[in-house]
């Protein structure tokens, strides 16, 4: 018989396993504890359960989260994982350390179907969308691979679905998975510090806001139709006119005031004066925030990333609009762990079938 992983569920869903073996909701709470808060994966180790039900678990449940297939440290202290999800698939996280709070970067699906110009996951296509236990057990397992610190907290304060894959394309799986991480019997983080990244898929951004609302950030990268259509595909299906809106729906409901915006800075090509002067009366009605991202070249790719001096002069056009705006900083660079690098050593399906052959053997 294969057992259920127990990592698959909320407390929801939880709370319905057990009723279903005739286990009371508290009974559920607690191993819900036991998981996420403690970190526990052994049926033995959860001291306050009677030892039938300890055993009834042991014979028909585990705890499993992907299995780490390598481990890279950056000098900046940036860490990743490669995650084997099964059938020659891996994913990615990452974590990113910084003086007042721990980001983890969680992937939501094994490549990716939209096809942005300028993202090596999306180079690699689509293979498929990662279950429950696969999502939360990203945040599960980063939390146990690098421990509590000396005040016993845990290491992942933030966590961005920024990782691999459009979240909002695999939305069930992806707000059980934010479930987990805002309840205080598994995570208890703050709907602040929690964030779905997305490329603007409009009606699952509505019902984001109904089911799960979250901080938001939206991947725009263009100022007008014609040059979106080209960098972000989807853009053909739903342009920019109904995101935007769809964003200002969202804020009535978000966590913060403010919608974040990601522009990746392509040189020559989305980082002129003019498109950012462009880009501020687009944005005129939205409270928001931009996020520059520097481009992050990866093998055949054509663009290439913008200079120094265009990102000042872009950023100071947006600033003078009193947006504020935050210039990333690449982090984990040496480790092909920063934004949209992702994929970079995982998308040649057949190169990375064999170097998990390796690993394995
Ligand atoms: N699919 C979602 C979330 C994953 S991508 C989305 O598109 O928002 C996370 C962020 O990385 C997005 O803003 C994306 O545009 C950005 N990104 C993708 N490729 C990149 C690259 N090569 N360099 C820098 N940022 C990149
Ligand atoms: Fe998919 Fe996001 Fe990459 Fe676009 S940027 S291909 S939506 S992962």
């Amino acid at each position: 018989m294969t057992k259920t992983n127990l990592l698959d569920f909320d407390a929801q869903h939880l709370t319905a396993w057990f009723a279903e073996h005739g286990e009371k909701p508290f009974r559920a709470r607690q191993v819900l504890r036991w998981i996420h808060k403690a970190g526990e994966p052994d049926f033995d180790a959860m001291s306050d359960l009677a030892a039938s039900l300890r055993t009834k678990l042991k014979e028909t449940a585990c705890v499993e989260a992907p299995r780490v297939v390598r481990e890279e440290l950056s000098e900046d202290g940036t860490h990743k994982w490669l995650l084997d999800v099964g059938t020659g698939n891996a994913v990615e996280t990452v974590f990113i350390p910084e003086e007042s709070r721990g980001t983890l970067c969680v992937s939501t699906q094994a490549g990716c179907a939209l096809d942005c110009a300028f993202c090596s996951t999306g180079k690699q296509g689509f293979n498929r969308n990662l279950g429950v236990a696969e999502i939360i057990g990203q945040l599960w397992l980063a939390n146990r691979e690098i421990g509590r610190d000396v005040d016993g907290n845990w290491p992942v304060s933030n966590v961005v679905l920024m990782g691999m894959g459009e979240p909002l394309l695999n939305f069930d799986n992806s707000v059980s998975a934010l479930r987990l991480m805002l309840d205080d019997h598994a995570y208890g983080l703050s709907r602040r510090r929690v964030t779905v990244s997305t490329s603007g898929i409009v009606p699952a951004m509505d019902r984001l806001r109904e089911e799960c609302p979250v901080a938001l950030a939206v991947s725009l990268h263009a100022p007008d139709d014609a040059l979106r259509n080209v960098l972000v595909p989807v853009n053909q299906k739903y342009p920019l006119r109904e995101l935007l809106a769809a964003c200002q729906r969202y804020l009535e409901k978000a966590p913060r005031d403010f919608i974040t915006f990601e522009y990746v800075m392509l040189e020559g090509v989305n980082d002129s004066a003019r498109q950012a002067r462009e880009l501020v009366a687009l944005v005129r009605d939205v409270p928001c925030k931009f996020n520059l991202i520097p481009f992050n070249p990866f093998p055949q790719t054509r663009y290439r990333r913008s200079g120094s001096e265009a990102v000042r002069r872009f950023r100071d056009i947006l600033m003078e609009a009193d947006i504020v705006v935050t210039t990333r900083r690449t982090r984990g660079g040496d480790i092909a762990a920063a934004c949209g690098q992702l994929a970079g050593q995982v998308q040649d399906k057949s190169r990375r079938t064999l170097r998990l052959q390796e690993v394995r053997a």
